[in-house]
């Protein structure tokens, strides 16, 4: 049978674009669909943006440490106008160099939205139909909003933080995930009176114990006020906003963000009528091995999937696909090894297994574990702490885990994760010779064990 296209892409996000960029250079007839702009929540409205404006926050650190070393620095003032404008400039050029390199490659872009007709038919917002071999659904995900809270009209999500028009002096920060800890960390920086609520006992469900626990001291010595164990139940804006939280307190601001999750955005797509699996809890599209869900000319890749959200996941899943489907095939993904941040200040990169994680898979694990005052700090004054930990498989030696907290840690981290996708050993990194004067060179000097565990049991 004859199809218009051999590939029709559903979202220009990191996916899509990837996937459509290979599928074109392997010479298949390759149609993307867009709603919105080219680029995606990471260029537009995610990691882009938001790493921009973690460097905005950290000239606060830098302003104040600089008298430590020897520097009298005038009176500093922040002007968000400015930082919104550079940012607008910056992610306009990307989405821009996307759309060229999509463009390049041969793909044809339509920017509509899209749907789902049938396993080989999509239906663009104009009314035109186009048949398809393969379909790719890339349509990412968007933020949750907390359902059952009052006056949820007055909330903003991460999607429009970036662009307030004022900018908040008193920001509430609701949830406890990598992007709240994110916005709330940066926010403080810039100047705003920064609460933090969640229904959790403490910030990051999932990463390593030490991680969270030095991440919300390192918050709190910012000035971040935490409140755990509670979620609001009531909005109201008068000039201000009055957020009361369900332990009855009332917080006052100026805007308050929910940063409570992310849905796959597989609404009104027509995927169930095409007989696609969606899973019942979320609603994502289920996929197997191979990125194809139960209809074998429908696949999805990146958030849409929610299994690992991260951006180079969507790339690496789309670039994939595309050589499985239209090239020389491609090797299984490794996602074992992905390492990942947390762009607070200072950073959390996390690769692996935690200590907790180890502890249920391996009959032995050991941990290794360095706590200590940066040099920097010493000499700024700074009261800071950086975190390092190491989890070792017991019986095989290999790393599998690793966890820091501390300035660059994201840039650490990376190479960590190379390692330990080579099967590196403690003792690889024990005949390391160290970088010195760094952070870094701790990964390679912790001699002696922290805990030792045995059988699941604590051995000293
Ligand atoms: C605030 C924030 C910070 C983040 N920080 C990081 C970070 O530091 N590092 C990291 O790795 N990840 C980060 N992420 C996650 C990252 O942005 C996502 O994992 C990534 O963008 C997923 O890519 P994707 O291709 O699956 O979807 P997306 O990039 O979301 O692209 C989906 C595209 O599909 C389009 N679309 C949807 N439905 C349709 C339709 N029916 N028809 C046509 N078009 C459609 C959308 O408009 C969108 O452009 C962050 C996310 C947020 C929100």
């Amino acid at each position: 049978m004859a199809f218009d296209v051999d590939f029709f892409v559903i979202g220009a996000g990191s996916g899509g674009v990837r996937a459509a960029r290979i599928a074109a250079g392997h010479g298949a007839k390759t149609l993307v669909a867009e709603e919105s702009r080219v680029g995606g929540t990471c260029v537009l409205r995610g990691c882009v943006p938001k790493k921009l404006y973690v460097y905005a926050s950290r000239f606060a650190d830098d302003f104040r440490d600089a008298a430590g070393f020897g520097w009298s620095v005038g009176e500093a003032k922040f002007d968000w106008p400015r930082l919104v404008a550079a940012k607008d400039k910056e992610i306009t050029r990307l989405s821009e160099a996307y759309r060229e390199n999509l463009m390049r490659s041969g793909a044809k872009l339509v920017e509509e939205r899209a749907t789902v007709v049938d396993p080989n038919r999509v239906r663009l917002a104009g009314g035109a139909e186009v048949s398809a071999r393969h379909i790719l659904i890339a349509s990412g995900s968007r933020p949750t909003l907390l359902p059952g809270v009052e006056g949820l009209e007055h909330a903003i999500t991460s999607n429009e933080i970036f662009d307030l028009p004022e900018f908040p002096r008193r920001l509430l920060v609701v949830g406890g995930g990598y992007i709240a800890v994110e916005f709330a960390s940066l926010f403080q920086r810039l100047g705003a009176e920064v609460t933090q609520v969640m229904r959790a006992p403490n910030i990051l469900r999932g990463f390593d114990e030490d991680m969270r626990n030095g991440m919300r001291d390192a918050m709190a010595r910012a000035g971040v006020v935490h409140r755990f164990g509670c979620l609001p139940i009531r909005i109201e804006r008068d000039h201000d906003l009055r957020v009361t939280l369900s332990d009855g307190a009332v917080v006052e601001a100026d805007q308050a963000l929910i940063a409570t999750g992310r849905l796959p955005d597989t609404k009104g797509l027509g995927l169930e009528a095409a007989g696609v699996k969606l899973t019942a809890e979320h609603g994502a599209v289920e996929v197997d091995a191979n990125l194809t869900s139960n209809v074998p000319s429908i696949h999805a890749i990146g958030d849409v999937t929610d299994r690992v959200n991260l951006t180079p996941v969507a790339v690496r899943e789309g670039h994939t696909l595309a050589d499985r489907l239209f090239g020389p095939g491609a090797a299984p993904i490794r996602y074992d090894t992905i390492a990942s941040a947390v762009f607070g200040t200072p950073e959390i990169g996390t690769v692996g297994l935690t200590e907790k994680e180890a502890l249920q898979r391996f009959p032995k694990a050991d941990v290794y574990k360095t706590d200590f005052r940066p040099l920097k700090a010493t000499v700024s004054g700074a009261r800071e702490r950086a975190i390092m930990k190491l989890v070792v498989d017991g019986v095989t030696q290999r790393i599998v885990g690793a966890h820091l907290l501390a300035h660059e840690a994201a840039e650490m981290i990376q190479l960590v994760a190379v390692a330990m996708t080579m099967g590196a050993t403690k003792a690889d990194f024990d005949a390391t010779v160290a970088v010195h004067p760094t952070a870094a060179e701790e990964l390679v000097t912790m001699r002696s064990a922290s805990t030792r565990y045995e059988d699941g049991m604590q051995a000293g």
